[in-house]
């Protein structure tokens, strides 16, 4: 055994199998993996694993079309080919208008990552598997890649590669601990002796929280016990004359694909029961849960009716084991929070199906930082400290119940909620808030008109569309008040605070005490990796000098160890959270001014506190920090107040407010006037798979300024110009938002995704924002976007078609 290599890959199954050898595809063979028993001996044995190329987000469905690809070559590898039954063809099923619009709303996106999903109809479903019933079935969304593979000889195939290319596999060799060394390396002690590597990865499947442990990390990981079962031959299938496709079905949770010439069909079961949250079992390996038929016996009855050829099948073998599950269902690939030259591969749930994919996105982080792909919605930073394993189980339960049934747009599904409140939460509950959740916080969508108002989940308008329009409209006469919990805030100071920061954004960074700035962070690829407000406050009795950075709410982690992985220690430079100290409250609109002036001693003129100001000051008795910004367009100022007092200053403006009308507004509006004001999200439009210049940040970007962070990348992006360009476009529909992913056509041709989309209600305009290609990018270009499976006409227009002189804000 070697004891020293460059990374260690802790786990064999699918996912430390697929990280190894795509390790040595990104060059580096000083590789190994080792395994506490055999390849294989965790969850990956007994998996059903079929292999779909579903997904929810691009990311997730360019990585999952990585595994078909790469298991097809490898089935096809003449040395050491493997059993994979490749395109049989798969169905998700459904029985409402709302499931079919968001097959529709898949199709549109996948296409987008040249992949052909096709919406079917019931009779076409039965037609194409001939087991299923069309009771209670509208239709389906087709993908013609599912399949199913050999998962011991997929993992052993790939190891072989990996070998082949130089890395090693050590079985029968258990990891017992991790020390970390001053310089970031690692020791990673085994039973056989250790091993000094520069990065470790976690791929431990379900003991994914026992190597955490060693490091001194939880993962939000919780393991829920699955089943399927596989059936004695039914002669229809042999019958049909052709492999049966993969059956998805969210209206009696269960899936089903063919064995043999028989079913293996699997459930996800309402009475679902999670797994080694007390520990497991030092011999647990190769093996299995007990078989617990009863428990399933309510989905059981619904696959009898859609299959009623299943009724007359025998049960021969029924598997039971453990199945990783995070917050949100998606598993939690790339670097650990908090952790330098650590990086896990993890909470995997659909791990043959993806595991390639995840494997591939991984190496790429590992060997150049960053990957082709945005891997947001992958990353293990996208949760932050509320994210613990009690709270994942109850995730996990939910997510388990409703297995098939996926998100609609805002979707917010009740368990483990409330996670992260303010001392406001109950307040604007009782004022009729209707709550969306940001990174765990419970944050206003939009105030209802009374406790029965409810929203259908859905891809089209909803019944809040007049409320939030509503809201709109007394933000731009008079005077709205919203808060904005959970806003990522790190406190920078030390003498060298704006040389650092300097060196990490790529435009100048505002160093006058008093001022605010905007600013972008790239990668060294040259591409976005963030943007962040930068306020400049002086010393008072609150603190010495300093700056608050501000970034998005999910942002906290993310931020963190990109600022602490670039701070040259010699600086004097320290920074700390305050995320969790303070809130929001903005106060937006003609008339703010006037209620922030009757509530705050001081002058708040235009003059001597214009757009970009902050100031400590009060709002009532409670202390606050004042940054005249805008997100809104309107005149509006941010009001950072620790959540101590944060009711106070809460009534405060409210008793100022009601002399000018100031009604409550949520981010259901916010998003609405952001759209209209040409500002941009990050991780909905700010994405690492594109630069600044694409994304129409041109004016925050400084090449002359000296060296930054991806500078040198981005002068040579510059020269080759931009592959794709960030526009506003008016839609020409009154029914639905162009949703995050739709694909913009010419023909044929994909041209273009939408990366946000909402109503303009001050603007009367349907508007979306999407990367199209440059040619396409010039206001008045007409094009067409696939909203839910409609052509829907489009033209750009020019970014910010509210107020485009930023004349409001400037008020
Ligand atoms: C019943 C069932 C059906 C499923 N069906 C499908 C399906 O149809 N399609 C699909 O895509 N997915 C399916 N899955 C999920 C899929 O099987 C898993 O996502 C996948 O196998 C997880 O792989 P992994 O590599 O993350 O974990 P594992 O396979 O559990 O591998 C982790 C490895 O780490 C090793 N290890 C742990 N601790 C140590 C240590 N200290 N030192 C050294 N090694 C260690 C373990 O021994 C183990 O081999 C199914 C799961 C179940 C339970």
């Amino acid at each position: 055994m070697k004891s020293t290599t460059r990374v260690v890959v802790i786990g064999g199954g699918i996912a430390g199998c697929s990280t190894l050898y795509h390790l040595t595809q990104e060059g580096w063979s000083d590789v190994v993996l080792v395994e506490r028993d055999e390849l294989t001996s965790g969850t990956t044995w007994h998996s059903a694993a079929q292999v779909t190329n579903f997904g929810m987000t691009q990311t997730m469905v360019g990585l999952k079309s990585h595994s078909i690809a790469l298991y097809k070559e490898l089935a096809d590898d003449p040395d050491y080919p493997i059993n994979y039954h490749h395109a049989d063809g798969g169905i998700r099923l459904a029985n409402t208008e709302a499931q079919m619009d968001g097959y529709r709303h898949f199709a549109s996106m996948a296409r987008g990552m040249g992949v052909a999903f096709e919406v079917i109809d019931a009779e076409e479903c039965a037609r194409r598997h001939p087991l299923i019933s069309t009771d209670n079935l509208i239709g389906g969304l087709w993908d013609p890649l599912d399949g199913d593979i050999d998962p011991a000889q997929l993992c052993q195939a790939l190891a072989r590669r990996a070998r082949k290319a130089g890395a090693e596999v050590y079985r029968h060799t258990p990891v017992t601990g991790l020390t970390q060394h001053a310089d970031h390396s690692w020791t990673v002690h085994t039973e056989k002796g250790d091993i000094t590597c520069e990065i470790v990865v976690n791929a431990g499947g379900y003991r994914v929280n026992e190597i955490g442990a060693m490091m001194g990390v939880h993962h939000p990981v919780a393991s829920m016990e699955h089943q399927y079962f596989l059936t004695e031959e039914i002669p229809a299938i042999k019958a049909a004359g052709h492999r049966m496709p993969l059956i998805r079905c969210p209206i009696s949770d269960y899936y089903c694909r063919q064995e043999k010439n028989g079913l293996l069909i699997g459930f996800y079961e309402q009475g679902c029961k999670t797994w080694g949250m007390d520990g497991i079992d030092p011999n647990f390996t190769n093996a299995l849960c007990p078989d617990d038929l009863d428990r399933i016996t309510d989905v059981l009855e619904g696959a009898f009716e859609r299959m009623p050829a299943l009724m007359e099948a025998g049960i021969h073998t029924v598997v039971n084991g453990p199945i990783t599950y995070t917050i949100d269902g998606a598993p939690l690939v790339g670097p650990i929070p908090g952790k330098r030259n650590a990086f896990c591969i993890i909470g995997l749930r659909a791990g043959l199906g993806e595991g390639g994919g995840h494997g591939w996105l991984l190496a790429q982080q590992i060997v150049h930082g960053e990957t082709q792909y945005d891997t947001w919605v992958i990353d293990p930073r996208r949760f932050t400290g509320h994210a613990n394993v009690e709270l994942t189980a109850l995730k996990a339960i939910e997510d388990y119940q409703n297995e098939f049934r996926f998100h609609f747009p805002g979707e917010h599904r009740p368990a483990g909620r409330p996670a992260k409140t303010t001392p406001l939460t109950p307040v604007l509950a009782a004022e009729g808030a209707e709550f969306t959740v940001v990174n765990g916080w419970e944050r206003v969508e939009f105030i209802k008109p009374d406790a029965g108002f409810h929203v259908t989940p859905s891809f089209r308008f909803d019944e809040a569309f007049d409320l939030v329009g509503a809201e709109v409209r007394n933000v731009a006469e008079n005077v709205g008040l919203c808060e904005v919990n959970g806003f990522n805030r790190f406190e920078i100071t030390g003498e060298d605070r704006h040389a650092f920061l300097d060196g990490i954004f790529c435009g100048n960074v505002t160093r006058r005490d008093g001022r605010v700035g905007l600013g972008y962070l790239l990668n060294r690829h040259g591409m976005l990796k963030g943007e962040a407000t930068i306020a400049n406050l002086p010393a008072s009795d609150r603190g010495p000098a300093r700056v608050w950075y501000g970034s998005a709410a999910a942002a906290e982690f993310h931020d963190m160890d990109w600022l602490r992985q670039h701070l040259d220690p010699s600086l004097d430079v320290q920074i700390r959270s305050l995320t969790n100290d303070q809130t929001i409250l903005v106060l937006a609109g003609p008339k703010a001014r006037a209620v922030l002036t009757a509530v705050s001693r001081g002058d708040w003129s235009k003059e001597a506190f214009p757009w970009l100001s902050v100031r400590e000051g009060f709002v009532g008795f409670a202390p606050a920090t004042i940054l005249a910004v805008s997100f809104s367009g309107e005149l509006a100022y941010e009001i950072h107040v620790p959540n101590a007092a944060l009711h106070a200053a809460y009534l405060a403006l409210r008793e100022a407010g009601a002399a000018h009308g100031l009604k409550l507004f949520g981010a259901r509006a916010v998003d609405s006037m952001r759209l209209e004001k040409g500002f941009l999200h990050w991780k909905a439009d700010i994405l690492t798979e594109f630069d600044p210049f694409e994304t129409g940040l041109d004016r925050f970007v400084k090449l002359d300024k000296g060296g930054f962070i991806g500078r040198d990348a981005l002068v040579k992006r510059q020269a080759d110009g931009p592959r794709r360009k960030l526009v506003t476009l008016a839609v020409d529909c009154s029914h639905a938002p162009a949703p995050a992913g739709a694909s913009l056509m010419r023909g044929a041709e994909v041209v273009g995704t939408v990366t946000s989309g909402d109503w303009g209600y001050r603007t009367g305009l349907n508007l979306a924002y999407a990367f199209v290609l440059p040619g396409l990018a010039a206001p008045g270009t007409e094009t067409t976007i696939d909203i839910l499976g409609d052509l829907t006409p489009a033209g750009v227009i020019a970014p910010s078609p509210y107020d485009p002189d930023f004349a409001r804000l400037r008020a």
